[in-house]
């Protein structure tokens, strides 16, 4: 099984997202990534094949990424083999969405059919990425990051775990389930979010 990890508070995330996915290793992995959200950077996503190490001196611990919202990953590959891009978090068209994902999206080919059809450019082998490729197209319509959840939400089947970020709101997270686990954790000004 993989992990997901997230948080948001006022520290630094990405050494936060490091420790979180190191207590994840033991559930084994084949990739691992994590995303920095923050008004001045924007999204900023890394990600690698291999060990959490790899990912961690990638970005000096942690240091090269700005931000106290961010999201982690270890990856346990089902649709695609093991490689950098297919990694998460994976991101939307015009890299405004960021999200991870547990689990699988049991009629991502349809919907990745139908988005390419619209011209919609697919980065990765996965089924994970139909979900950021889609949020990003509903919320074209509706500006309301909550609102194209629930719209993405509504035309996926599957099991999932999600942690989303979206470049247009930097303090703001969204998390979803069904079937896989994720649990959240609240403190005083911060909060967690976790696979395990
Ligand atoms: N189905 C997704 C993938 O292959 C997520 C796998 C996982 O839960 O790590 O990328």
């Amino acid at each position: 099984m993989c992990g997901i990890i997230g948080y948001i508070g006022h520290e630094q995330v990405a050494p936060i997202l490091l420790q979180g996915l190191r207590r994840m290793e033991y559930r084994g992995y084949d990739s691992a990534g994590v995303a920095v959200c923050s008004p001045e950077k924007g999204l900023q996503v890394k990600k690698t094949k291999g060990r959490i190490q790899v990912l961690s001196d990638m970005i000096h611990g942690g240091a090269d990424l700005e931000g106290t919202v961010g999201i982690g990953h270890t990856r346990w590959a089902t649709h695609g083999e093991p490689s950098n891009i297919n990694a998460h978090p994976h991101v939307s068209e015009s890299g405004k969405f960021a999200l991870v994902h547990n689990g699988i999206i049991e009629n991502y080919m349809e919907i990745k059919e139908a988005l390419q059809k619209k011209g919609v450019q697919f980065a990765s082998d996965t089924d994970s990425e139909v979900v950021a490729q889609l949020l990003e197209y509903y919320y074209r319509d509706t500006g309301d990051m909550l609102e194209a959840v629930s719209q993405v939400l509504e035309r996926i089947e599957g099991s999932y775990g999600f942690a989303i970020l979206c470049g247009d709101c930097p303090d703001t997270m969204i998390t979803a389930r069904k079937d896989s686990p994720l649990i959240l954790g609240y403190g005083d000004g911060f909060s967690f979010v976790a696979s395990d």
